[in-house]
């Protein structure tokens, strides 16, 4: 199998499994309890918090294990919104969110919020200016994702962190940093956001594991679960022990060339640009920054076909997010792309593992698409 779609989730390297299953075999006392077996179930919990929050570039205290990126991203939004109801109502994000953060904002306004949708420029991209112009007096958050998942694009989060602070306003700026996290430099403690999610899945940890950071300026957070007071009180419920040794074990494993696997992932998505493009009719969409994922199109002809058929060749590359399941992006809609172009348009994304030979494969397959059939559109 060549499997270009890191974005939409990555292997389990055999280190970070056997990780797992030490852990679920040889560690399973439960982390509450009050004998060694239990002791040693709270040190690894404690550990894998260290080794995760040193990776995000903060104090391990500030970091909450969530079950997914999906979860952490709906108990920031709905935190914000309850911290800030004295103040207002209004929340500004963008149209091209991960729909994590988009159905959580329209349940929000269903309860009574308001809230402006940001559309991004053709390329994909949001400013910090149009953030400054949305923000209103009631405005209790901000949520902008820090890499979307589709176009590649990274936000600047830092300028929108800014503009924050110079307006003095009371909004919490979370970002969802899943597709950002181990891929885009940078740091919690100094990157300006309050809240942000990350996700384990898309750094090679096993499924079923994320983790939410709460800034200084989140005080008396909203607990996501009551129960037994777990995650310091915010998140009851019997830590993933087996999870989060593997999510810890896969940061470790991710950090130790991470600069290097950085600089090859960009690599194979310049030579993949070169590949694709090279072929009559393939355009690119989108000029997202990040490393690891790229968006071209075939226009006019149908991705969902075009997914298919490499995927019946064992070559997996998606028509955008995964979550999306045949549905057209509300990302390239946002884009206004042409209908031709919104009609073809192709995510690859890449791991460290990612070798030329299977670009050329992938460019190879699509060429021989383009071949055999003619554009529907
Ligand atoms: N946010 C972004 C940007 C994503 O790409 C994804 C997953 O595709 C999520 C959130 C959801 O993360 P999870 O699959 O861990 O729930």
């Amino acid at each position: 199998m060549i499997y270009l779609d890191h974005a939409a989730t990555t292997p389990v390297p055999q280190e970070v499994a056997d990780t797992v299953c030490r852990t679920l075999v040889n560690q399973f006392g439960n982390p509450s309890s009050q004998y060694p077996a239990g002791r040693e179930a709270k040190a690894l919990v404690a550990r894998s918090r260290e080794t995760v929050a040193q990776a995000l570039g903060c104090e391990a205290e500030r970091l909450v294990f969530t079950s997914c990126g999906t979860e952490s991203d709906n108990w920031a939004i709905r935190l914000a919104a309850h911290r800030g109801r004295h103040t207002g109502k209004h929340i500004v994000t963008t149209a091209v969110e991960h729909s994590a953060v988009l159905e959580t904002c329209r349940r929000l306004e269903q309860e009574g919020c308001t809230a402006t949708y940001l559309r991004p420029d053709r390329n994909g991209n949001i400013t910090a200016a149009q953030v400054a112009e949305a923000l209103r007096e009631d405005t209790v958050l901000v949520s902008v994702m820090l890499v979307n998942n589709e176009s590649g694009c990274v936000f600047p989060i830092r300028e929108i962190a800014d503009v924050l602070r110079a307006r003095g306003s009371k909004a919490l700026l979370h970002t969802d940093a899943v597709q950002g996290f181990l891929k885009v430099p940078f740091r919690a403690d100094s990157l300006g956001a309050d809240l942000i999610s990350i996700s384990g899945h898309k750094v090679g940890a096993p499924k079923g594991v994320g983790a939410l950071y709460l800034g200084e300026r989140v005080r008396n957070p909203l607990p996501l679960l009551a129960g037994g007071g777990q995650e310091n009180g915010l998140r009851s419920g019997t830590e993933a022990t087996a999870q989060l040794a593997g999510f810890a074990k896969a940061v470790e494993l991710r950090r130790k060339h991470l600069d290097d696997d950085l600089a090859r992932m960009a690599g194979i998505k310049a030579y993949a640009l070169e590949r694709l493009l090279a072929i009559d009719g393939v355009e690119r969409v989108g000029d997202g920054a990040a490393p690891h994922i790229l968006a071209v199109s075939l226009a006019g002809y149908p991705s969902a076909n075009v997914v298919e058929e490499l995927g019946a060749q064992g070559i997996c590359i998606s028509a955008g997010s995964a979550c999306h399941r045949g549905r057209a992006s509300h990302v390239w809609e946002a884009m206004g792309l042409d209908r031709r172009v919104k009609a073809g348009v192709l995510r690859v994304s890449f791991g460290p593992e990612t070798r030329k030979d299977e670009i050329d494969a992938l460019a190879e397959a699509l060429q021989r698409h383009r071949d055999a059939r003619f554009p529907l559109l």
